[in-house]
Protein backbone atom coordinates (compact mmCIF):
# COMPACT_ATOMS: atom_id res chain seq x y z
CA UNK A 1 0.00 0.00 0.00
CA UNK A 2 1.36 3.57 -0.40
CA UNK A 3 1.77 6.20 1.68
CA UNK A 4 -0.99 8.15 -0.09
CA UNK A 5 -3.77 5.02 -0.09
CA UNK A 6 -2.83 4.91 3.85
CA UNK A 7 -3.62 8.34 4.40
CA UNK A 8 -6.74 7.95 2.70
CA UNK A 9 -7.98 4.99 4.18
CA UNK A 10 -7.05 6.83 7.81
CA UNK A 11 -8.92 9.74 6.91
CA UNK A 12 -12.32 8.10 5.40
CA UNK A 13 -13.99 6.47 7.08
CA UNK A 14 -14.87 4.43 3.86
CA UNK A 15 -17.76 1.76 4.00
CA UNK A 16 -16.33 -1.44 2.57
CA UNK A 17 -15.34 -3.28 0.84
CA UNK A 18 -14.16 -1.05 -1.28
CA UNK A 19 -10.96 -0.51 -3.94
CA UNK A 20 -8.97 2.72 -3.89
CA UNK A 21 -6.22 3.03 -6.82
CA UNK A 22 -3.31 5.41 -6.74
CA UNK A 23 -2.89 7.36 -9.54
CA UNK A 24 0.89 7.89 -9.65
CA UNK A 25 1.11 4.31 -9.46
CA UNK A 26 -0.72 3.88 -12.49
CA UNK A 27 1.54 6.58 -14.07
CA UNK A 28 4.85 5.16 -12.51
CA UNK A 29 3.76 1.92 -14.07
CA UNK A 30 2.72 2.83 -17.58
CA UNK A 31 6.69 5.08 -17.58
CA UNK A 32 8.31 1.93 -15.99
CA UNK A 33 7.37 0.04 -18.86
CA UNK A 34 7.66 2.53 -21.68
CA UNK A 35 11.00 2.81 -20.85
CA UNK A 36 11.78 -0.37 -20.49
CA UNK A 37 10.38 -0.98 -23.96
CA UNK A 38 11.39 2.25 -25.64
CA UNK A 39 10.21 0.93 -29.23
CA UNK A 40 7.28 -0.68 -28.11
CA UNK A 41 3.99 1.38 -28.21
CA UNK A 42 1.91 0.83 -25.32
CA UNK A 43 -1.71 0.01 -25.68
CA UNK A 44 -3.53 -0.26 -22.17
CA UNK A 45 -5.68 -3.28 -22.00
CA UNK A 46 -8.96 -1.25 -21.08
CA UNK A 47 -10.60 -3.62 -19.37
CA UNK A 48 -8.24 -4.42 -16.78
CA UNK A 49 -9.69 -1.35 -15.49
CA UNK A 50 -11.87 0.62 -17.21
CA UNK A 51 -12.36 3.88 -14.60
CA UNK A 52 -12.35 7.08 -16.42
CA UNK A 53 -9.46 8.41 -14.24
CA UNK A 54 -6.92 5.80 -14.68
CA UNK A 55 -7.55 6.13 -18.74
CA UNK A 56 -7.54 10.24 -18.38
CA UNK A 57 -4.08 9.57 -16.73
CA UNK A 58 -2.96 7.29 -19.56
CA UNK A 59 -4.44 9.20 -22.49
CA UNK A 60 -2.05 12.23 -20.81
CA UNK A 61 1.18 10.16 -21.14
CA UNK A 62 0.53 8.87 -24.61
CA UNK A 63 -0.92 5.65 -24.28
CA UNK A 64 -3.03 3.92 -26.90
CA UNK A 65 -5.74 1.28 -25.85
CA UNK A 66 -6.78 -2.21 -26.85
CA UNK A 67 -10.38 -2.17 -26.40
CA UNK A 68 -12.53 -5.51 -25.89
CA UNK A 69 -16.05 -4.59 -27.14
CA UNK A 70 -17.74 -1.29 -28.73
CA UNK A 71 -18.99 -0.21 -25.31
CA UNK A 72 -15.00 0.13 -24.44
CA UNK A 73 -14.57 2.25 -27.34
CA UNK A 74 -17.25 4.88 -26.78
CA UNK A 75 -16.24 5.18 -23.50
CA UNK A 76 -12.61 6.18 -24.54
CA UNK A 77 -14.36 8.33 -27.69
CA UNK A 78 -16.73 9.86 -25.00
CA UNK A 79 -13.03 10.86 -22.77
CA UNK A 80 -11.13 12.24 -26.13
CA UNK A 81 -9.38 9.98 -26.79
CA UNK A 82 -8.48 9.90 -30.55
CA UNK A 83 -10.73 6.47 -32.53
CA UNK A 84 -6.71 6.20 -34.13
CA UNK A 85 -5.19 5.44 -30.84
CA UNK A 86 -7.74 2.55 -30.36
CA UNK A 87 -7.68 -1.13 -31.00
CA UNK A 88 -10.86 -3.40 -31.35
CA UNK A 89 -8.72 -6.18 -29.78
CA UNK A 90 -11.42 -9.08 -29.36
CA UNK A 91 -11.53 -11.59 -32.12
CA UNK A 92 -15.41 -12.08 -31.53
CA UNK A 93 -17.55 -9.06 -32.75
CA UNK A 94 -20.69 -8.59 -33.85
CA UNK A 95 -20.69 -7.04 -37.08
CA UNK A 96 -22.74 -4.35 -36.11
CA UNK A 97 -20.26 -3.54 -33.40
CA UNK A 98 -17.32 -3.72 -35.89
CA UNK A 99 -19.15 -1.40 -38.23
CA UNK A 100 -20.16 1.09 -35.32
CA UNK A 101 -16.23 0.95 -34.46
CA UNK A 102 -15.26 1.49 -38.24
CA UNK A 103 -17.75 4.14 -38.50
CA UNK A 104 -16.42 6.33 -35.26
CA UNK A 105 -12.61 5.97 -36.86
CA UNK A 106 -11.19 2.94 -35.21
CA UNK A 107 -8.85 1.39 -37.67
CA UNK A 108 -7.22 -1.48 -36.41
CA UNK A 109 -9.01 -5.02 -35.72
CA UNK A 110 -8.25 -8.10 -34.28
CA UNK A 111 -9.61 -11.63 -35.87
CA UNK A 112 -8.67 -15.65 -35.33
CA UNK A 113 -11.23 -17.08 -37.86
CA UNK A 114 -12.79 -17.01 -41.27
CA UNK A 115 -16.07 -15.83 -40.09
CA UNK A 116 -14.46 -12.74 -38.22
CA UNK A 117 -12.20 -12.01 -41.10
CA UNK A 118 -15.43 -12.30 -43.42
CA UNK A 119 -17.60 -9.95 -41.36
CA UNK A 120 -14.11 -7.34 -40.85
CA UNK A 121 -14.30 -7.16 -44.98
CA UNK A 122 -17.89 -6.14 -44.82
CA UNK A 123 -17.93 -3.99 -41.93
CA UNK A 124 -14.72 -2.02 -41.53
CA UNK A 125 -12.92 -2.71 -45.58
CA UNK A 126 -9.82 -1.83 -46.43
CA UNK A 127 -8.94 -1.60 -42.25
CA UNK A 128 -5.83 -2.78 -40.27
CA UNK A 129 -6.35 -5.60 -39.20
CA UNK A 130 -4.06 -8.78 -37.65
CA UNK A 131 -4.69 -12.38 -36.77
CA UNK A 132 -4.17 -13.60 -33.30
CA UNK A 133 -2.06 -17.26 -33.53
CA UNK A 134 -2.62 -19.28 -30.01
CA UNK A 135 -0.44 -20.10 -26.92
CA UNK A 136 -0.82 -22.81 -24.37
CA UNK A 137 -0.43 -20.68 -21.81
CA UNK A 138 1.95 -22.29 -19.73
CA UNK A 139 3.62 -20.46 -16.94
CA UNK A 140 0.33 -18.12 -16.43
CA UNK A 141 -1.17 -17.93 -13.49
CA UNK A 142 -4.50 -16.86 -15.37
CA UNK A 143 -3.95 -18.41 -18.88
CA UNK A 144 -6.08 -16.80 -21.75
CA UNK A 145 -5.30 -20.46 -24.26
CA UNK A 146 -7.87 -22.28 -25.95
CA UNK A 147 -10.64 -20.06 -26.28
CA UNK A 148 -8.55 -17.66 -28.67
CA UNK A 149 -6.23 -17.70 -31.73
CA UNK A 150 -5.83 -20.22 -33.84
CA UNK A 151 -2.86 -22.28 -35.39
CA UNK A 152 0.43 -20.98 -37.60
CA UNK A 153 -1.16 -22.75 -40.88
CA UNK A 154 -4.54 -21.46 -40.62
CA UNK A 155 -3.11 -17.78 -39.70
CA UNK A 156 -1.37 -18.19 -42.66
CA UNK A 157 -4.64 -18.58 -45.15
CA UNK A 158 -6.46 -16.12 -43.15
CA UNK A 159 -4.33 -13.47 -43.62
CA UNK A 160 -3.99 -14.23 -47.07
CA UNK A 161 -7.75 -13.93 -47.24
CA UNK A 162 -7.82 -11.04 -45.74
CA UNK A 163 -5.79 -9.33 -48.36
CA UNK A 164 -7.97 -10.72 -50.96
CA UNK A 165 -11.21 -9.84 -49.26
CA UNK A 166 -9.56 -5.87 -49.14
CA UNK A 167 -8.54 -5.82 -45.72
CA UNK A 168 -5.00 -4.71 -44.94
CA UNK A 169 -3.33 -7.74 -43.78
CA UNK A 170 -1.01 -5.86 -40.96
CA UNK A 171 0.56 -8.08 -38.59
CA UNK A 172 0.06 -10.88 -35.96
CA UNK A 173 -0.78 -10.65 -32.20
CA UNK A 174 -0.67 -13.06 -29.27
CA UNK A 175 -1.60 -13.36 -25.72
CA UNK A 176 1.32 -15.60 -23.48
CA UNK A 177 -1.44 -15.52 -20.48
CA UNK A 178 -2.25 -12.85 -17.83
CA UNK A 179 0.43 -12.90 -14.90
CA UNK A 180 3.00 -15.16 -16.82
CA UNK A 181 6.03 -15.84 -14.89
CA UNK A 182 8.05 -17.65 -17.37
CA UNK A 183 9.92 -15.53 -19.61
CA UNK A 184 10.59 -17.77 -22.13
CA UNK A 185 6.81 -18.04 -23.12
CA UNK A 186 7.51 -14.84 -25.72
CA UNK A 187 10.31 -16.75 -27.34
CA UNK A 188 7.90 -19.48 -27.57
CA UNK A 189 5.02 -17.01 -29.25
CA UNK A 190 7.59 -15.16 -31.30
CA UNK A 191 9.31 -18.13 -33.36
CA UNK A 192 5.90 -19.31 -34.55
CA UNK A 193 5.22 -15.13 -35.25
CA UNK A 194 8.47 -15.36 -37.55
CA UNK A 195 7.51 -18.62 -39.52
CA UNK A 196 3.89 -16.52 -40.26
CA UNK A 197 6.07 -13.13 -41.31
CA UNK A 198 7.81 -15.80 -43.97
CA UNK A 199 4.98 -17.80 -45.02
CA UNK A 200 3.33 -14.64 -45.61
CA UNK A 201 5.95 -12.91 -47.25
CA UNK A 202 6.85 -15.67 -49.78
CA UNK A 203 2.80 -15.35 -50.49
CA UNK A 204 3.75 -11.66 -51.29
CA UNK A 205 2.28 -9.85 -47.97
CA UNK A 206 4.21 -7.72 -45.92
CA UNK A 207 3.65 -8.19 -42.07
CA UNK A 208 4.12 -4.74 -40.11
CA UNK A 209 3.26 -5.22 -37.01
CA UNK A 210 3.59 -7.72 -33.64
CA UNK A 211 1.33 -7.53 -31.00
CA UNK A 212 3.40 -9.17 -27.95
CA UNK A 213 0.09 -8.87 -25.79
CA UNK A 214 -0.38 -8.74 -22.28
CA UNK A 215 0.77 -10.88 -19.45
CA UNK A 216 3.20 -8.27 -17.38
CA UNK A 217 2.48 -9.46 -13.74
CA UNK A 218 1.16 -7.46 -10.48
CA UNK A 219 2.94 -8.39 -7.22
CA UNK A 220 0.63 -10.92 -5.64
CA UNK A 221 2.26 -14.00 -3.52
CA UNK A 222 4.36 -15.33 -5.84
CA UNK A 223 7.65 -13.59 -6.55
CA UNK A 224 7.84 -12.29 -10.35
CA UNK A 225 10.65 -11.36 -12.22
CA UNK A 226 11.48 -7.31 -12.74
CA UNK A 227 9.46 -5.77 -15.49
CA UNK A 228 13.46 -4.62 -16.76
CA UNK A 229 13.82 -8.69 -16.96
CA UNK A 230 10.50 -9.09 -19.14
CA UNK A 231 11.26 -5.93 -21.56
CA UNK A 232 14.71 -8.11 -21.88
CA UNK A 233 13.59 -11.57 -22.61
CA UNK A 234 11.01 -10.03 -24.85
CA UNK A 235 13.63 -7.88 -27.24
CA UNK A 236 16.00 -10.27 -27.36
CA UNK A 237 13.67 -12.80 -28.42
CA UNK A 238 12.78 -10.45 -30.91
CA UNK A 239 16.22 -9.62 -31.99
CA UNK A 240 16.62 -13.13 -31.76
CA UNK A 241 13.69 -13.95 -34.37
CA UNK A 242 13.61 -10.74 -36.18
CA UNK A 243 17.36 -9.83 -36.62
CA UNK A 244 17.91 -6.30 -36.86
CA UNK A 245 14.99 -5.34 -39.12
CA UNK A 246 12.48 -5.00 -36.18
CA UNK A 247 8.80 -4.46 -37.43
CA UNK A 248 6.56 -2.27 -35.48
CA UNK A 249 5.67 -3.80 -32.09
CA UNK A 250 3.16 -3.28 -29.35
CA UNK A 251 2.29 -4.51 -25.70
CA UNK A 252 -1.62 -4.49 -24.21
CA UNK A 253 -0.76 -4.34 -20.02
CA UNK A 254 -3.58 -4.51 -18.48
CA UNK A 255 -2.66 -6.54 -14.98
CA UNK A 256 1.31 -4.56 -15.25
CA UNK A 257 -0.16 -1.10 -15.14
CA UNK A 258 -3.36 -1.09 -12.89
CA UNK A 259 -2.85 -4.38 -10.82
CA UNK A 260 0.05 -2.99 -8.13
CA UNK A 261 -2.29 0.61 -8.00
CA UNK A 262 -4.71 -0.69 -6.13
CA UNK A 263 -5.77 -2.41 -2.24
CA UNK A 264 -9.06 -3.52 -1.46
CA UNK A 265 -10.45 -2.65 2.24
CA UNK A 266 -12.12 -5.37 3.53
CA UNK A 267 -13.51 -6.53 7.27
CA UNK A 268 -13.99 -9.73 9.22
CA UNK A 269 -17.95 -10.52 9.13
CA UNK A 270 -17.51 -13.83 10.89
CA UNK A 271 -14.36 -16.46 12.43
CA UNK A 272 -15.56 -19.67 13.27
CA UNK A 273 -14.95 -23.54 13.14
CA UNK A 274 -17.48 -26.53 12.21
CA UNK A 275 -16.26 -28.33 14.94
CA UNK A 276 -14.64 -27.88 18.40
CA UNK A 277 -11.91 -29.76 17.48
CA UNK A 278 -10.95 -27.93 13.76
CA UNK A 279 -7.47 -26.51 13.91
CA UNK A 280 -8.30 -24.57 11.00
CA UNK A 281 -10.84 -21.69 11.45
CA UNK A 282 -13.67 -20.47 8.37
CA UNK A 283 -12.39 -16.39 7.86
CA UNK A 284 -15.73 -15.07 6.35
CA UNK A 285 -14.78 -11.39 4.74
CA UNK A 286 -17.25 -8.73 3.44
CA UNK A 287 -15.96 -9.31 -0.31
CA UNK A 288 -15.93 -12.78 -1.99
CA UNK A 289 -15.98 -14.01 -5.59
CA UNK A 290 -18.59 -12.15 -6.57
CA UNK A 291 -18.23 -8.84 -4.90
CA UNK A 292 -14.77 -8.46 -7.13
CA UNK A 293 -12.55 -11.16 -6.18
CA UNK A 294 -13.53 -13.95 -9.27
CA UNK A 295 -9.55 -14.40 -10.01
CA UNK A 296 -9.46 -16.24 -6.64
CA UNK A 297 -11.46 -19.47 -8.85
CA UNK A 298 -9.35 -22.41 -8.81
CA UNK A 299 -6.93 -20.53 -6.48
CA UNK A 300 -5.53 -19.09 -9.18
CA UNK A 301 -4.60 -15.37 -8.50
CA UNK A 302 -3.48 -15.55 -4.89
CA UNK A 303 -3.70 -11.82 -2.99
CA UNK A 304 -1.25 -10.88 -0.67
CA UNK A 305 -3.40 -9.72 2.79
CA UNK A 306 -2.76 -7.35 5.29
CA UNK A 307 -3.96 -7.54 8.82
CA UNK A 308 -4.35 -4.77 11.97
CA UNK A 309 -2.65 -8.08 13.98
CA UNK A 310 -0.04 -8.89 11.55
CA UNK A 311 3.68 -9.50 13.52
CA UNK A 312 1.91 -12.08 16.35
CA UNK A 313 1.62 -16.07 16.19
CA UNK A 314 -0.56 -17.82 12.99
CA UNK A 315 -2.43 -20.11 12.04
CA UNK A 316 -4.59 -21.66 9.05
CA UNK A 317 -8.12 -20.29 7.60
CA UNK A 318 -10.08 -21.04 5.17
CA UNK A 319 -10.68 -17.90 3.62
CA UNK A 320 -14.43 -17.01 2.19
CA UNK A 321 -17.25 -14.68 0.75
CA UNK A 322 -19.91 -13.42 2.55
CA UNK A 323 -22.57 -14.49 0.37
CA UNK A 324 -24.72 -17.37 0.17
CA UNK A 325 -23.39 -19.67 -2.53
CA UNK A 326 -21.12 -22.75 -1.77
CA UNK A 327 -18.33 -21.49 -4.23
CA UNK A 328 -17.74 -18.23 -2.52
CA UNK A 329 -15.09 -19.35 -1.12
CA UNK A 330 -11.29 -17.77 -1.76
CA UNK A 331 -8.47 -19.44 -0.65
CA UNK A 332 -9.07 -23.50 1.03
CA UNK A 333 -6.00 -25.12 -0.38
CA UNK A 334 -3.39 -22.14 -0.87
CA UNK A 335 -2.16 -22.22 2.69
CA UNK A 336 -3.27 -19.03 4.00
CA UNK A 337 -2.38 -18.36 7.23
CA UNK A 338 -4.09 -14.95 9.56
CA UNK A 339 -2.57 -14.48 13.09
CA UNK A 340 -4.73 -16.32 15.80
CA UNK A 341 -6.23 -13.14 17.33
CA UNK A 342 -7.96 -11.94 14.52
CA UNK A 343 -11.47 -10.64 15.23
CA UNK A 344 -14.94 -9.76 14.09
CA UNK A 345 -14.65 -6.39 12.36
CA UNK A 346 -11.14 -6.36 12.27
CA UNK A 347 -10.14 -4.55 8.88
CA UNK A 348 -8.18 -6.39 5.92
CA UNK A 349 -6.16 -4.98 3.25
CA UNK A 350 -5.91 -6.94 -0.14
CA UNK A 351 -3.05 -6.06 -1.75
CA UNK A 352 -2.85 -5.57 -5.40
CA UNK A 353 -6.21 -5.48 -6.47
CA UNK A 354 -6.36 -2.94 -8.62
CA UNK A 355 -6.66 -4.77 -12.24
CA UNK A 356 -9.97 -7.34 -12.60
CA UNK A 357 -11.96 -7.13 -9.34
CA UNK A 358 -14.51 -3.34 -9.50
CA UNK A 359 -15.77 -4.75 -12.80
CA UNK A 360 -15.86 -8.11 -12.21
CA UNK A 361 -17.90 -7.91 -9.42
CA UNK A 362 -21.70 -8.75 -9.26
CA UNK A 363 -24.53 -5.80 -9.59
CA UNK A 364 -26.40 -7.11 -6.51
CA UNK A 365 -25.97 -10.70 -5.75
CA UNK A 366 -27.37 -11.46 -2.47
CA UNK A 367 -28.09 -7.72 -2.67
CA UNK A 368 -24.52 -6.70 -2.31
CA UNK A 369 -23.28 -3.85 -4.09
CA UNK A 370 -20.97 -3.52 -6.59
CA UNK A 371 -17.38 -3.21 -5.76
CA UNK A 372 -17.28 0.94 -5.05
CA UNK A 373 -13.72 2.12 -6.07
CA UNK A 374 -11.70 5.52 -5.09
CA UNK A 375 -9.02 7.02 -7.71
CA UNK A 376 -6.87 8.96 -5.83
C1 LIG B 1 -6.87 -9.33 -21.34
C2 LIG B 1 -6.06 -8.95 -22.50
C3 LIG B 1 -4.91 -8.20 -22.33
C4 LIG B 1 -4.37 -7.79 -20.99
O1 LIG B 1 -3.74 -8.85 -20.37
P1 LIG B 1 -2.90 -8.66 -19.02
O2 LIG B 1 -2.32 -9.99 -18.78
O3 LIG B 1 -3.83 -8.18 -17.99
O4 LIG B 1 -1.85 -7.65 -19.30
C5 LIG B 1 -4.22 -7.82 -23.45
N1 LIG B 1 -4.63 -8.19 -24.69
C6 LIG B 1 -5.74 -8.91 -24.90
C7 LIG B 1 -6.15 -9.24 -26.27
C8 LIG B 1 -6.48 -9.34 -23.81
O5 LIG B 1 -7.58 -10.07 -24.01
Amino acid sequence: MTPKIARFLADNKLETPCLVVDLDVIAHNFKRLKKAMPLVHIYYAVKANPAAEILRVLDGLGSSFDTASIYEIEQCLALGIAPARLSFGSTIKKEGDIARAFKAGVGLFAFDSHAEVEKLARAAPGARVFCRIFMTGEGADWPLSRKFGCDVDMARDLLIKARDLGLDPHGVSFHVGSQQRDLTQWDVALGKTKMLFTALNEAGIELKLINLGGGFPAKYRQRIPSVDAYAEAIMSAMTKHFGNDLPQMIVEPGRGVAGDAGVIQAEVVLVSTKTYDDNRRWVYLDIGKFGGLPETMGEAIQYRLKTPRDGGPKGPVVLAGPTCDEVDVLYDNANYQLPLDLQVGDKIVIEAAGAYTTTYSSVGFNGFPPLKSYYI
